[in-house]
Formats: C-alpha cells, structure tokens, sequence
C-alpha cells in the first residue's frame, strides 16, 4: 500500500541525515496521502542505516496504524494534529538540527535577519508557548502539535514552513516530504547564521517590511520570477 510515498517518505528521512541534521534514530520525516487520510510515516527507533520502505508504518489521520509492523515514531500525534489543521501540506520532517535548536532551547522566534531568510519564510520562524505539566502528563505529542497550531494563528503554513517548539526543536513541513526536508535543512542554515548575527551585532534588527516581501514573493505565488520558465 502506498508504495511510491513509502519510498519518499524513508527518502526525506534519510536526507536530512545525509545533511547532517539528524544523528543516530533522531528525528522522524512523514508523508500524507490526503485523498485516502494516510499518514505514512518513519518507524520508531530502528537504525537509518537498515531502514527500508516496508519499515514505513501507515497510520490515519487518528493515528491508529492501518498497515506495518514496527511502531510508528514516538512524534506521530504531533504529525497527524498538523496534517489536519493544515489543509495545504503533505509532509513533515523534525529533527533536532543544532543550531534551530539552539534558538528553540533558548526560548526566541528567529527574526528575518535577511533574505536568505526572507526567500524561504515570510516573517519570523516562530516559537510556540511552553507545555504546562497537565499537557505535558495527558498528551505530550498532541499537545505539542496544539502549541505549533497556536503559533501559526494568522499565518499561512506554506509561506511560515516550519515552527520552533520551545525547550524541544523545529518542526518544519511542505507540500511533500521531500519539500519538508529541504526547509528543515534551509531552516538549520538559517538558524545559524541567525545565531552569528547576534553575537556579532546582540541589537541586529530584522530586515524591512519591504524587503521582506520583496524577497519572499520574488520566489513564492503568483508575481513569483526566480528561476526558470
Ligand atoms: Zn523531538
């Protein structure tokens, strides 16, 4: 079942290790099959190094597996609460990427410094509000997909790819996983330079409203002209 997604869903999972992001069984990349509300997504814990596509669990969008013999990732419940709040995407990657997990431990959205930035996210990566101990005790992972929602209010998912949930890492998503593992991999540079910038300059200001959007729509909709034709 769902053999094609199988096999780009343990592809994303395996470029974000190849990009250096994810160390050992870190960090879980899924694919959605929207028409037929699959979720094929990395099994738990199970070396990258011996992972094939029949180790992909399917599960619905309730998180009940439907076909696979391993246990889906721990991060499932955050993974299905996205795909349903967000109509618009089709994959998801987490992994705990150093320095955009730098800036989720240190509790702060990351400004739009520049347009490196400004050429993949329109506005700040931002950063969810902490889990109380009632949430973090009842429903950990579902919980943490309710923060992101909550810190996506009143923006577009796919023009804000990607959130930082506090005291954890970045959750980052797109139309597919492949597309969802390329932002994490962005995200992860992004983060980076971030972080120099301010030790370089603590009062850097992020850029201006217009530049912003220049850049942004210069890659993104409708007016978009980079690339080819
Ligand atoms: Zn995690």
């Amino acid at each position: 079942m769902l053999e094609t997604l199988r096999a780009q869903v343990l592809e994303a999972n395996l470029e974000v290790v190849r990009q250096g992001l994810v160390i050992y069984t870190f960090g879980n990349a899924s694919g959605l099959a929207r028409q037929e509300g699959l979720v094929v997504i990395k099994p738990s814990g199970v070396p990258y190094d011996k992972m094939t596509p029949a180790d992909m669990v399917i599960t619905d969008l309730d998180g009940r597996v439907v076909e696979g013999k391993l246990r889906p990732s721990s991060d499932l419940a955050t993974h299905v609460a996205l795909y349903r709040a967000f109509p618009t995407i089709g994959g998801i990657v987490h992994t705990h990427s150093r320095h955009a997990t730098a800036w989720a431990q240190a509790g702060r959205e990351i400004p739009c410094f520049g347009t490196t930035h400004a050429d993949y996210f329109h506005g700040p990566v931002p950063l969810t509000r902490h889990l109380t101990a009632a949430e973090i005790d009842a429903d950990y992972e579902g919980t943490t997909g309710v923060a992101i929602i909550e810190a996506m209010q009143g923006r577009e998912p796919l023009a804000t790819p990607g959130v930082l949930v506090a005291g954890h890492a970045p959750f980052c998503w797109g139309k597919t996983a492949a597309d969802a593992a390329y932002t994490a991999v962005v995200l992860e540079y992004i983060a980076g330079m971030a972080a120099e910038t301010v030790s370089i300059h603590p009062a850097a200001q992020p850029i201006s409203e217009a530049q912003l959007n220049k850049h942004y729509f210069r890659k993104h909709g409708p007016k978009a002209t980079y690339g080819q034709t």
